[in-house]
């Protein structure tokens, strides 16, 4: 007897219907067959070249077969304890995630409930805006100005229903960032009224003066949550671990809605060993900073237009579609992250990494432009 299909019009509620899901990217392998390349960059993540601080590849080494059997620390005890002296804060400031992403659905699935609002960026990491609309939340989209947030207009959109306003600092994809002085001022008009998140998943790649450190702010301003996470410059993508902090108020109500044993032991612990290594973060901000010099000098010389601020990454404007090119630079080994699904159409965002890439990326656009060109378009 064959069952019924579940009446999926009565099940499933209008948000989902509406919501189209992330198709993420083909493993390496199966990219390199469809698109006939025999190596290929993976310039479309903002992962760090370098790999893991030395520190934490020890301690992948030598993980303990056996322990994989061991449920890990539900709430990432030892790094909650060193992230707490590294930042001078309480341990129960901290909740540990698997990866930013999941600490993002903690905090929205803390204060939101039907017919609250979030508010962000249009052209900012997707997944505030994704988690918010896919649990049935509204997400206001305020216009970037001059690339950055707009703080002004991200207050005008506040009303009695917002309760978290997310903001990417430095902004992915634009590397635009606020400096101490102007998010002061906006958290200051915000007056706690609403969660203030300030992703910073970026943050130790900044090396201006007047970039400010979220950790530090916590204590006059209980409202505000900040992100990072060890993806980026620790290189742990992989083993997926993030964290946030808060003033204790705020973290014993997000604490709720952690689900338990969510980050593995050996991400717990590689984690934990990353931030002891203080060489690795050194070396990472001179190789963004020789990559972005290269990248910068050969975007001008062939007269295209980019952006380039903090972070990993930068982004440019081609006289072509960016999903069109993101085919024909793969067909050359070189993978980027089109722009479109950011609301930037025609312009992708490229991974800082080694120089080898950099050429390789720089040598493909050439070759995909001029191809462009003598079709006659
Ligand atoms: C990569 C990234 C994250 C998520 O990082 P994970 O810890 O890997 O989930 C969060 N925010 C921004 C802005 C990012 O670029």
């Amino acid at each position: 007897m064959t069952m019924h299909a579940p009446p999926l019009d009565r099940l499933v509620p209008e948000y989902i219907k509406r919501f189209e899901p992330y198709i993420p990217s083909k493993p390496d392998d199966e990219l390199k067959k469809l698109y006939g390349c025999t190596r290929l960059s993976r310039l479309n993540n903002n992962e760090n070249p370098l790999g893991p601080p030395p520190a934490a590849r020890d301690v992948i080494d030598g993980f303990p077969p056996p322990a994989a059997s061991v449920y890990p620390s539900g709430d990432a005890y030892y790094l909650r304890y060193k992230l707490a002296e590294k930042f001078g804060l309480h341990p129960d400031q901290f909740l540990v995630g698997n990866g930013a992403n999941e600490v993002i659905t903690f905090v929205i699935k803390a204060f939101c409930q039907e017919g609250d609002n979030i508010i962000t960026a249009d052209k900012t990491f997707a997944v505030y805006e994704w988690v918010a609309e896919f649990s049935g939340f509204e997400a206001r989209l305020v216009p970037l100005k001059d690339f950055g947030y707009d703080d002004a207009g991200m207050l005008q959109a506040v009303d009695e229903r917002t309760k978290i306003i997310f903001v990417c600092n430095p902004n992915n994809p634009t590397g635009t960032y606020w400096s101490r002085e102007r998010l002061l001022r906006f958290l200051d008009a915000v007056d706690g009224r609403q969660i203030v998140v300030l992703d910073e998943a970026y943050f130790e790649f900044v090396e201006k003066e007047d970039f400010p450190n979220g950790m530090a702010l916590i204590e006059s301003y209980p409202n505000l949550v900040v992100f990072r996470t060890f993806s980026k410059m620790y290189a742990l993508a992989g083993l997926r671990i993030g964290y946030l902090a808060g003033s204790k108020e705020v973290v014993d109500v997000i604490r709720r809605t952690c689900v338990v044993y969510s980050v593995n032991s050996l991400a717990q612990q590689a984690a934990l060993a990353a931030l002891e290594d203080g060489e690795h973060v050194n070396r990472t901000r001179q190789l963004v900073r020789e990559g972005r010099e290269y990248l910068e000098r050969e975007l001008r010389r062939m007269g295209l237009f980019f952006v380039s601020g903090e972070g990993n990454y930068m982004m440019l404007k081609l006289p072509m579609s960016d999903t069109l090119a993101y085919r024909k630079l793969m067909a050359r080994g070189v993978m980027i992250r089109s722009m479109t699904g950011f609301r930037f159409p025609n312009w992708i965002r490229i991974t800082i990494s080694y120089m080898e890439a950099m050429n390789a990326f720089i040598e493909a656009l050439e070759a995909i432009l001029s191809e462009m060109k003598s079709r006659g378009a």
